[in-house]
C-alpha cells in the first residue's frame, strides 16, 4: 500500500468539498462516475456516498487517467483549487472546485455494470433489486438511506430525552395478534413446535409495563405473512411506544412534539397541536378513517332526499343502507366514456355502480332522469349544492361500500383535479374507532385494533348487548391521508380483559393457550398505560417524497414477497428438513 496522507476518517467525502476548501491537499477515495479526455487532461468524475468532486489527471498522470474505467475504485492525492470562472457548475455543490491530482492509485478495477448508476436510470426495478448495491450507490438512494438514519436518529434522540428506555424485544416468539398470518420458524430441539416472528411486540411492551418500565421505545422490526398488496413489506419497522399512567392526551402530545423535532428535517413544520376527529366523522365526511384533509369535496348526505324520491333503486338502498355523494366541481362536462369509467370504479367496492346527476345548458342529465323527472333531478343537486356544471355523483348501499366507494373517488378527482395546494400537508388525530368489527364470512366480532384495547367506560355497559356500539380508546395519527401509525389505551384489569375475549368469542381456554402469560402478569399489578407505533418505513417514504416504501428500504422485496438479490425464500436441504422433523409433501 501507498503512503497515507491522512487517516481513514480525517478524509473528506468528494461529494463534500466546497469553496472553503481550496488550497487543501487532501486524499479522496471513491468510484469513477465517468471519465473524459479534453485536449489532453482526464477529468474523472470520483463519486463516494455524498456526491462527486471532478479530479483533473494531467501530465504524468495521463496515462493512468485513461486506463480508469466506469465504477473503478480509486484513490487520489491531490490538491482542491478553484474552477476557473467559465467552467463552474452552479448546479453541483461541489461545482466551484476541482481537485488537482498528483498521484492516482485503482484500488479495484470494476467490470462495466449491469446499468448505468446515475439517478435518471432506465434499468427495470427487476435488475434495480437484483443488483441493489449498484442501484444503492446512486446518489438519490445513498442520499434516502442517509436521510433515513438522521429521522430514526431524531426519534431516538427525541425519546431518550423524553425518558423513553429502548428495549430489545424477541425475534423468536409466539404468535401476537395484529390480524395477518404469522411467519413460522421451526425449532429443532422441539421437535414440531414452532417460533412465530413477531407482528409487533405489542405483548412483550405491555409486559415491560408491568415490570415498571414506565416508558419503553424500540425501532422493532416486525413480520407479517399477508398477500402483499402493492406497496407492503412482509418485514417492516415500526417505531413502537409504549407507556404508563398515560391517557389519550399524553400520547397526542408526545407524537405532536415528535413530529415537531422530526418533520423539520426535510423542512416540513407540523402545526404544534394536530386537530382531531371522530372514526364516525372521518367517515361521514370524507369516506375514510385515514382522510386526506389537505382538500374539500367531502361526501354530501342525501339520505333523505333518496328516501323520498320516485327512483326506486335509490329509495330502497336510503331504506336499508345509506345514500351519498360527491360533487366533482366542472364533472358535468365529463364524456360519456368518462361517466362509464367513474360507475365501473367503484364495484370493486362492492358498490352495484354509481349514479350521475348534472345540469347543462341543455338542460338536467341523470341515468336516473326518466323515473325522478327535471324536479327530481334538481332535487338532488339542490341537495348536495352541486351547480351548474358540476357533477354529483351518488352512491347507495351498505355504509361500508358507500363510505369506501366515494371515499376512493374523492382521492382519485382530488388528485385529477389538482386540489391539493403544492408543499401543503394535513396531519390530525382520528379518534374513538369502534371496538370491534363484525365479520360475515366468519360470523364473529373481531378486534378493530387488537384485543387488548380498552373500551371507552362510557360504552361499557353495551359491551355484551351491542358490541358493534362501542367505542375503542383507540387513535391512529394521518398524515396527507396515509395512516402513519396508531394505537390505544390498553386494557389493564383481568376481569375486563376477560370480557373482551368473551366478546371475540375467545372462551376462557383458548385464552389462557395463546395469551396465558399476560393474564398471569396482570394479576400481579399492572399499571394503566398505552400506546403506539409508526410505520417508520412510511413516514420515511412521505418525507423524502418518494412513492414506494421499497425506495426507502436497503434491501427491500418484491411485491411477491421474494429477496432478488439473495434469491430467498430458498428451498433448503433434505438433512436441515430432516433434523427439524419436517417432510414436504
Ligand atoms: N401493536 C400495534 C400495531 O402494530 C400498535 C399499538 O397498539 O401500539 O398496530
Amino acid at each position: 500500500m501507498s503512503e497515507r496522507l491522512m487517516g481513514a476518517f480525517e478524509r473528506p467525502f468528494c461529494g463534500s468539498l466546497r469553496a472553503a476548501d481550496i488550497g487543501r491537499r487532501v486524499e479522496l477515495v471513491g468510484w469513477v462516475r465517468r471519465r473524459r479526455n479534453l485536449g489532453g487532461i482526464v477529468f474523472v468524475d470520483l463519486r463516494d456516498r455524498e456526491g462527486w468532486a471532478q479530479v483533473l489527471l494531467r501530465d504524468a498522470l495521463r496515462d493512468a487517467g485513461e486506463a480508469l474505467s466506469q465504477e473503478d475504485v480509486v484513490r487520489v492525492v491531490g490538491t482542491v483549487a478553484a474552477r476557473s470562472a467559465d467552467t463552474v457548475n452552479p448546479e453541483m455543490p461541489t461545482g466551484e472546485i476541482e481537485v488537482i491530482a498528483e498521484r492516482v492509485e485503482l484500488l479495484t478495477a470494476a467490470e462495466t455494470p449491469p446499468f448505468v448508476v446515475e439517478d435518471r436510470v432506465n434499468a427495470s426495478e427487476e435488475l434495480r433489486l437484483r443488483y441493489r448495491y449498484l442501484d444503492l450507490r446512486r446518489p438519490e438512494m445513498m442520499a434516502t438511506l442517509m436521510l433515513r438514519d438522521r429521522i430514526t436518529f431524531a426519534i431516538r434522540e427525541y425519546f431518550h430525552h423524553a425518558g423513553f428506555v429502548e428495549v430489545e424485544t424477541p425475534v423468536m416468539t409466539r404468535s401476537t395478534p395484529e390480524g395477518a398470518r404469522d411467519f413460522l420458524v421451526p425449532s429443532r430441539l422441539s421437535k414440531g413446535m414452532f417460533y412465530a416472528l413477531p407482528q409487533s411486540p405489542q405483548l412483550f411492551k405491555q409486559l415491560l409495563q408491568v415490570a415498571g418500565l414506565g416508558r419503553y421505545v424500540q425501532i422493532a422490526r416486525c413480520f407479517r405473512d399477508e398477500d402483499l398488496r402493492a406497496d407492503r413489506q412482509p418485514e417492516f419497522t415500526q417505531v413502537d411506544v409504549e407507556a404508563s399512567f398515560i391517557e389519550e392526551e399524553d400520547v397526542y402530545a408526545l407524537i405532536e412534539g415528535l413530529f415537531a423535532k422530526v418533520f423539520p428535517v426535510v423542512g416540513i413544520d407540523p402545526p404544534a397541536r394536530f386537530p382531531r376527529m371522530t372514526y364516525r366523522e372521518a367517515m361521514e365526511r370524507f369516506g375514510s378513517d385515514r382522510p386526506d384533509t389537505r382538500f374539500g369535496m367531502e361526501l354530501v348526505e342525501l339520505g333523505a332526499t333518496a328516501a323520498g324520491c320516485a327512483f326506486e333503486v335509490l329509495r330502497k338502498a336510503a331504506t336499508g343502507g345509506r345514500v351519498k355523494g360527491i360533487v366533482i366541481p366542472g364533472g358535468a362536462a365529463f364524456s360519456r366514456k368518462q361517466l362509464d369509467d367513474l360507475s365501473e370504479s367503484v364495484k370493486p367496492f362492492g358498490a352495484p355502480g354509481a349514479l350521475w346527476f348534472r345540469k347543462t345548458a341543455d338542460g338536467y342529465g341523470s341515468p336516473a332522469k326518466k323515473a325522478l323527472g327535471d324536479d327530481g333531478v334538481a332535487a338532488f343537486l339542490a341537495a348536495a349544492g352541486a351547480g351548474e356544471g358540476d357533477l354529483l355523483v351518488v352512491v347507495g348501499g351498505a355504509p361500508k361500500v358507500v363510505f369506501a366507494a366515494l371515499g376512493a373517488l374523492r382521492i382519485e378527482f382530488g388528485r385529477k383535479l389538482d386540489m391539493i395546494a403544492p408543499g401543503a400537508h394535513a396531519f390530525l388525530w382520528v379518534t374513538e374507532f369502534p371496538l370491534l368489527e363484525w365479520d360475515e364470512a366468519t360470523a364473529r366480532w373481531y378486534a378493530t385494533h387488537h384485543p387488548f384495547t380498552a373500551p371507552n367506560p362510557a360504552d361499557l355497559a353495551r359491551l355484551e348487548s351491542d358490541p358493534g356500539a362501542v367505542r375503542a380508546r383507540a387513535y391512529d395519527v394521518v398524515m396527507d391521508g396515509v395512516e402513519l401509525g396508531g394505537g390505544s389505551i390498553r386494557i389493564h384489569d383481568p376481569e375486563l380483559q376477560r370480557r373482551v375475549f368473551a366478546a371475540l368469542s375467545i372462551d376462557e381456554a383458548q385464552a389462557r393457550h395463546k395469551f396465558g402469560f399476560l393474564l398471569d402478569a396482570f394479576r400481579y399489578g399492572a399499571p394503566p398505560h398505552g400506546g403506539l407505533a409508526l410505520g417508520l418505513d412510511r413516514m420515511v417514504m412521505l418525507m423524502a417524497g418518494r412513492d414506494s416504501i421499497r425506495d426507502v428500504i436497503a434491501f427491500p422485496k418484491t411485491t411477491a414477497g421474494n429477496c432478488l438479490l439473495t434469491d430467498a425464500p430458498n428451498t433448503v436441504d433434505e438433512a436441515q428438513l430432516r433434523e427439524l422433523g419436517i417432510r414436504l409433501s
